[in-house]
């Protein structure tokens, strides 16, 4: 591990805080150190308060920050007098401990104190820092992990047994480390958790990190226990049904729409084809970041049954995302081994599910390390349980909050890269959805760079080519559950006796055979949406009210529409449903430029203002307004409806 220190980058840093925000970083690049969030470090600065009194503050970091990216602010500044005042108490409940350190802050507006806080203030150097050192987690999960420690580090280190993170580790690693601590300790390891080091500077305290951690992966090494060697496996091709059926029941153990995102890493893949992978998977958790239970689900069909479930429950104080985020706490695993699905991981948004991926892939690295060294023993059950029902995870679970309303949900939009379809991924993003996005225009790959959005290049005639977008999309985010059918063609006014049938064709492919493809091809992912498929079908006024010269047009949509009643018919017993809107005269799409939108304005002696606003309402209709009914369709407000047909056209007289 290499040590980034940079005499340049430090001088930038200037102050006793921001020394340590620009170690905090250094340490936060290192994913061997910390994930997501994980570790913690402070500093303790002597100020002066508001009315000029001398006080003694602990700056420790803040929920919801990263050490990668921490700032002063992601500081919590907290009063040492009261916080060493605290660690003389013989017990302290979290909830006390919470609210203790939350009353001991000197700014109103800064983030909770990590709940490690009371153990950084009795530590008695000003900077220390704190990481989940997967070399260390990795010796301290086997049998031998306390002797292992204290061959590599001798007097270097103080040795905690495991206890959970909170107010009774504090006050152990306090006591420990007033009997133990010499003139040559430099930090301090916890079983099973991780390592401390400190110095009453910053560089000294991130060097000595940097140093012990290298420490132990160098005697990993010399045991033949550093380089991850498993037999070589081939990467499952699972089966997309399958996937999302595991994604339906998954969610139902939820009790929500989950996201279940595949890992095809070489790591993941290997694992899952492991000879040893059910006896090595099964034994519990890495760090006490996240827990891993050996639960099985009661469930799940005869085909689960062979499943290797897993639960990571990763929270506290060390995943800011998954605890500011909603409750983690539910009975559904986290990660699921199969060997034909694969190394799958859920999560009620991609980020939380990918957070899961990434703590599970450094999790394998520890087991396969632990059991080289002799094997990888975790924590007990008892401890396992304990810490889930940890009285700040139950406070936590308590607080809940309010989520977009697709949250853990996936939407395919056709003919995304524009117009009302680009709209719909904005709409359905908002409202929390996965999305993915299709069209011919490559630009429909770049119109959002979030983990939430894939856009995939597409010609919607090519039925291959929409299984191998299913299969993407599930494979990303574990199944379908919302389906806009957008993508179409408005070729320019032909009459019917100069329409030839190439062209006729055309429009039929896109506009008609293409979306029921694409129906066809849905179905089985749709039939498994935890809370039941929708389909929008961006329709046309042209269905009620066709008009002359676009006969293949209105053709095309009006058996689209009579697809989308047969379909509300047949799937009404599936829990699908399938509603259309009718726009008329969207005028913010890539089919009217400048120039056509003048010369149709021009053709009724109108402006382009009054042509644009030329109906019942005289109000013009913009994609958005198209996207957001499409949306809402698909919500709870529409929850009963199914093969209505709305009209957004400002009111149409021909229609009304
Ligand atoms: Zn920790």
């Amino acid at each position: 591990m290499k040590n980034l220190w940079n005499d340049k980058e430090a001088e930038q840093f200037k102050g006793e805080l921001a020394q340590r925000v620009y170690t905090s970083r250094l340490l936060g690049q290192d994913t061997r150190l910390v994930l997501h969030g994980g570790g913690n470090t402070s500093v303790k600065i002597t100020e002066t308060s508001i009315t000029g009194r001398s006080e003694d503050i602990l700056y420790v970091k803040g929920s919801g920050w990263d050490l990668v990216t921490i700032e002063e602010a992601g500081f919590a500044p907290v009063k040492m007098a009261p916080l060493l005042e605290l660690a003389k108490l013989e017990s302290l409940t979290d909830p006390q401990m919470v609210n203790e350190l939350k009353t001991s802050l000197t700014l109103a507006t800064a983030p909770s104190p990590s709940v490690e806080t009371i153990l950084h203030a009795t530590l008695p150097y000003k900077y220390v820092d704190h990481t989940h050192s997967d070399a260390i987690v990795s010796i301290t999960n086997t049998d031998q992990g306390e002797a292992h420690i204290r061959k590599i580090y001798g007097d270097q280190v103080v040795v905690i047994p495991y206890v959970m993170p909170g107010f009774d580790l504090a006050r152990l690693c306090a006591k420990i480390f007033a009997t133990e601590a010499s003139d040559n300790t430099i930090g301090m390891v916890l079983l099973n958790h991780g390592i401390f080091s400190f110095s009453d500077n910053a560089k000294t305290s991130y060097d000595r990190m940097i140093s012990l951690v290298n420490q132990a992966e160098a005697y990993l090494a010399a045991q033949r226990a550093w380089e991850i060697t498993m037999p070589p496996s081939t990467p499952s091709a699972p089966n997309i049904v399958a996937l999302a059926t595991l994604r339906h029941d998954l969610s139902l153990a939820a009790d929500k729409a989950m996201i279940v995102t595949r890992d095809t890493s070489q790591i993941a893949n290997d694992f899952v084809h492991h000879p040893d992978v059910a006896q090595l998977s099964q034994q519990g958790p890495a760090t006490p970041d996240h827990v891993i239970r050996t639960k099985r689900l009661p469930l799940l069909g005869t085909q689960l049954n062979s499943y290797i479930d897993h639960y990571v429950r990763y929270f506290n104080t060390h995943a800011p995302q998954a605890k500011d985020e909603k409750a983690m706490l539910d009975p559904a695993p986290r990660v699921v081994i199969d060997p034909d699905l694969g190394l799958l991981c859920a999560g009620q948004t991609i980020k939380d599910a990918f957070i899961v991926r990434d703590i599970y892939q450094h999790t394998i690295e520890v087991i396969l390390r632990a059991s080289a060294l002799g094997g990888y023993q975790a924590l007990s059950a008892q401890d396992l349980f304990d810490m889930e029902y940890w009285d700040l995870e139950q406070a936590k679970l308590k607080k809940g909050g309010t989520q977009p309303p697709f949250t853990g949900e996936v939407a395919l939009v056709t003919g995304a890269a524009s117009g009302i379809g680009q709209a719909c991924v904005t709409s359905l993003l908002a409202r929390g959805a996965a999305v993915v996005g299709i069209d011919l225009d490559s630009k429909v790959t770049q119109i959002h760079d979030r983990p939430d959005y894939l856009g995939m290049v597409c010609d919607v005639t090519q039925p291959e080519r929409l299984q191998q977008v299913l299969t993407a999309t599930t494979h990303r985010f574990g199944g379908l559950d919302i389906l806009v059918l957008n993508a179409g063609l408005f070729p320019g006014g032909c009459r019917i006796e100069t329409l030839a049938d190439e062209d006729w064709r055309k429009v039929m492919a896109v506009n008609l055979d293409a979306n029921f493809s694409l129906m066809r091809a849905s179905y089985p992912l749709l039939k498994l949406a935890p809370n039941g498929g929708r389909v929008v079908v961006i329709g046309s006024k042209n269905v009620p009210a066709p008009g002359p010269g676009a006969a293949a047009y209105s053709a095309s949509k009006a058996a689209l529409n009579q697809l989308a009643r047969v379909a509300a018919l047949e799937w009404g017993a599936d829990n699908i449903r399938i509603n259309s809107l009718h726009p008329n005269a969207v005028f913010d799409t890539a089919l009217w430029t400048d120039e056509v939108l003048q010369s149709r304005a021009q053709h009724y002696g109108l402006t382009i203002d009054q042509y644009k606003r030329n109906n019942v309402l005289q109000t013009e209709i913009t994609s958005r307004d198209v996207a957001e009914l499409a949306a809402e369709l698909c919500g709870a407000l529409f929850a009963k409806t199914t093969a209505a047909q709305i009209p957004v056209d400002g009111g149409n007289e021909r229609v009304i």
